[in-house]
């Protein structure tokens, strides 16, 4: 019955928290009314069912990322034709990047909460979703032009699929700080729980530094091979987005035509969950 309770709390608890950081980003530009909703509905089942450090990452990835792409916003909108994350997050977004985590949150509920491998599959989840983030908003500002991961061909700033030294240091440098993140903060809540945090969780940086590149990686190179393509005739211009910016529909170039970027994104929030978790087996079980 406590336990019940103590769910019930900390899921009203999370409602309240992730409404209020919901709201700050709607208002702040950084989601739009339907991603309102998805971070609603990601940020309660993290928060309630995965517990509080689960939702501080949570926090972590949604405050840095929607801070890392108001920076610079007017490079951005100069240099990148293609460049359609920035800005507003819908619904498809925000389930991209917090859908499996959501789902990993359930399976902890289900469990007891006492699972560490869903743990680092989380960070991992979370860790690829933020090095890819972090790849995009910093890369794009990168003084060398971007290289597609798959024939070295230079292309322009913002192509799906191209890679630069500024977006992988910024995709390590964002899984690291997932990583880090949820040591310490599985070391605070060790230490308040009187059950202190095993010595493996020292791990963490380091399995979700390899996690969030590995995610980066698969997605820069889904989005040079099969991500749908469009190219807008009006601009003579290659685009992700299904109705260009200039508002005419593009017409469909390559790829695979349900391959969008939300897509894209999800599948790099599995790869990393996938590879924190083998990580995980290792360093918990060996
Ligand atoms: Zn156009």
């Amino acid at each position: 019955m406590t336990g019940l309770l103590g769910l019930g709390l900390r899921t009203a608890a999370g409602l309240a928290l992730s409404a209020a950081i919901a709201w700050a980003g709607y208002k702040r530009e950084s989601l739009s009314r339907s991603g309102l909703w998805g971070a609603i509905v990601v940020g309660t089942l993290i928060f309630g069912l995965g517990g509080w450090v689960w939702g501080l990452l949570l926090i972590a990835f949604f405050v840095t990322s929607s801070a890392l792409s108001h920076y610079g916003s007017r490079r951005k909108q100069s240099l990148a034709e293609h460049f359609a994350k920035t800005g507003r997050r819908d619904l498809g977004q925000t389930l991209a990047n917090g859908s499996l985590g959501a789902a990993l949150a359930v399976a902890n509920a289900l469990t007891g909460g006492t699972h560490p491998l869903l743990f680092f599959a989380f960070t991992g989840a979370l860790a690829a979703v933020n090095a890819d983030t972090w790849a995009t908003e910093l890369g794009i500002l990168s003084g060398e032009q971007p290289r597609l991961i798959t024939t070295g061909e230079p292309v322009e700033w913002g192509t799906s699929g191209g890679i630069s030294s500024l977006g992988a240091l910024a995709s390590v440098a964002g899984a690291w700080t997932i990583g880090f993140l949820a040591l310490a903060f599985g070391i605070v809540q060790g230490r308040l729980s009187g059950m202190p945090a095993g010595p493996r969780l020292g791990w963490l940086p380091l399995v979700a530094a390899f996690a969030g590149l590995a995610g980066s990686l698969l997605d820069s190179l889904l989005g040079a091979t099969v991500q749908a393509t469009y190219y807008c005739l009006h601009c003579g211009k290659e685009t992700e987005q299904p109705l260009h910016r200039c508002g005419r529909q593009p017409i469909f170039l390559r790829g695979w035509h349900w391959l969008d970027n939300d897509w894209v994104n999800f599948v790099t929030s599995l790869a990393g969950a996938l590879v924190a978790t083998a990580f995980g087996a290792l360093v918990l079980y060996l």
